[in-house]
């Protein structure tokens, strides 16, 4: 059979050419198939078994599981296809045009992420005709950027199934075992509306919305004393009051106010745990019988993220990059492999600097070491 592919360049370029931009705005949002397609004709060729799994209702946007040999053990080297907007304007050159300029390879995700699988594939093909005691898996996911529904569908199918998975996002080349999660919230508080002049007209909103952030304050306080874990930059859990809105005029008691904040909660502490706790505060702190509180996220947030320090894949990694593994600040999919008893970590060859920025660009320099890492992460898991 001919096992001839583009060139790792030449992959590049056509993953960038192809956009797969997820946003929330649906005007924005586009599928990311043209991309896994792309992804999986070249693993075809190279004797890897494909399947494209589009996500419930949502055609456009799909999964690939790329799997060479067999067996329950294994290597998952995973990314995600999509990309973040670009400001047009912003960009010295074509977005979904790769342009080596200063020996660097410019292009919408080339660092975040799809520079990655030219990467993988490269590694991979030094394994293709060689006999593999555990699978090889590359895994292409949508929608990282925005819901994460490619990953959600992913544990749901729960597959792929493997020993071990490397998440391939911006790290510069550094094993990465943790990260906090993160959740956006509202607190929405209904009183009733009347003349400022006498209080019993009316329920004021903004007054039971002070007893709301006094109890925020206060349990953010409580959890900064019980989580601790030096491991990160800020080694405590950050709860952020973001915005308000409420009230339209001095002399009218406030009818209404909403109240968003997030929470970047540490490896320990689950969402649902915090989720049942905000609730439980919240209404204790305001309950007047003419004030209705509704408490509710924003969207469904993201795990924190933790691998052990002792486990044999971050002992591996960190030998074949000669760095300990730490921290970032940044979520991934990582916790949702966790979540399918895959012990995993993130390592990947852009740097976050450039992620989601214009220009973004993946350093030539970085192209073979990593190449290297990821040929010796398969060589340990799969031969
Ligand atoms: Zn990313």
């Amino acid at each position: 059979m001919d096992k001839t592919v583009p060139s790792l360049r030449q992959q590049l370029e056509q993953l960038v050419a192809s956009p797969s931009v997820s946003a929330t705005d649906p005007k924005l949002d586009m599928g990311n198939r043209r991309v896994v397609e792309l992804l999986g004709a070249w693993l075809e060729t190279l004797g890897f078994n494909v399947e494209l799994m589009p996500l419930e209702g949502q055609p456009d946007k799909v999964n690939m599981i790329a799997t060479l040999g067999t067996g329950d053990g294994g290597l998952i080297l995973a990314g995600h296809t999509d990309t973040v907007p670009y400001d047009d304007g912003l960009w010295q050159s074509d977005p979904f045009k790769l342009e080596e300029r200063d020996n660097r390879l410019y292009g919408l995700g080339s660092t975040d992420m799809k520079g990655f699988f030219p990467l993988a594939i490269e590694a991979a093909k030094s394994f293709v005709d060689k006999p593999l005691q555990q699978p090889l898996i590359i895994l292409a996911t949508a929608d990282e950027e925005t819901s994460m529904a490619g990953a959600r569908a992913l544990v749901e199918a729960g597959r792929p199934k493997a020993r071990c998975a490397v998440v391939g996002e911006p790290t510069g080349m550094k094993p990465i075992r943790m990260h906090k999660g993160v959740m956006m919230e509202a607190v929405r508080i209904t009183g009733h509306s009347g003349h400022s002049s006498n209080p019993a007209l009316g329920a004021n909103a903004l007054e039971a919305m002070h007893s709301a952030i006094g109890e925020l304050l206060k349990l953010r306080g409580e959890w900064q004393n019980r989580y601790n874990n030096p491991g990160f930059a800020v080694p405590v859990p950050t709860m952020n009051l973001g915005c308000i809105h409420g009230g339209d005029n001095p002399n009218r008691i406030c009818g209404f106010a909403e109240l968003q904040f997030d929470v970047r909660p540490l490896p320990g502490m689950a969402l649902a745990d915090l989720r049942a706790e905000l609730d439980r505060r919240l209404h204790s702190a305001v309950s007047d019988e003419k004030i209705r509180l509704e408490y509710a996220p924003l969207f469904l947030g993201t795990e924190a993220f933790e691998q052990d320090a002792q486990s044999e894949l971050v002992k591996v990694a960190e030998k074949l990059t000669g760095h300990s593994a730490g921290s970032v600040a940044f979520g991934t999919e990582a916790p949702y492999f966790k979540d399918m008893g895959i012990d995993t970590i993130v390592l990947g060859p852009g740097d976050i600097d450039q992620a989601h920025q214009p220009d973004e660009y993946l350093g030539l320099e970085r192209i073979e070491p990593m190449v290297d890492v990821l040929r010796g992460l398969i060589a340990k898991f799969c031969l």
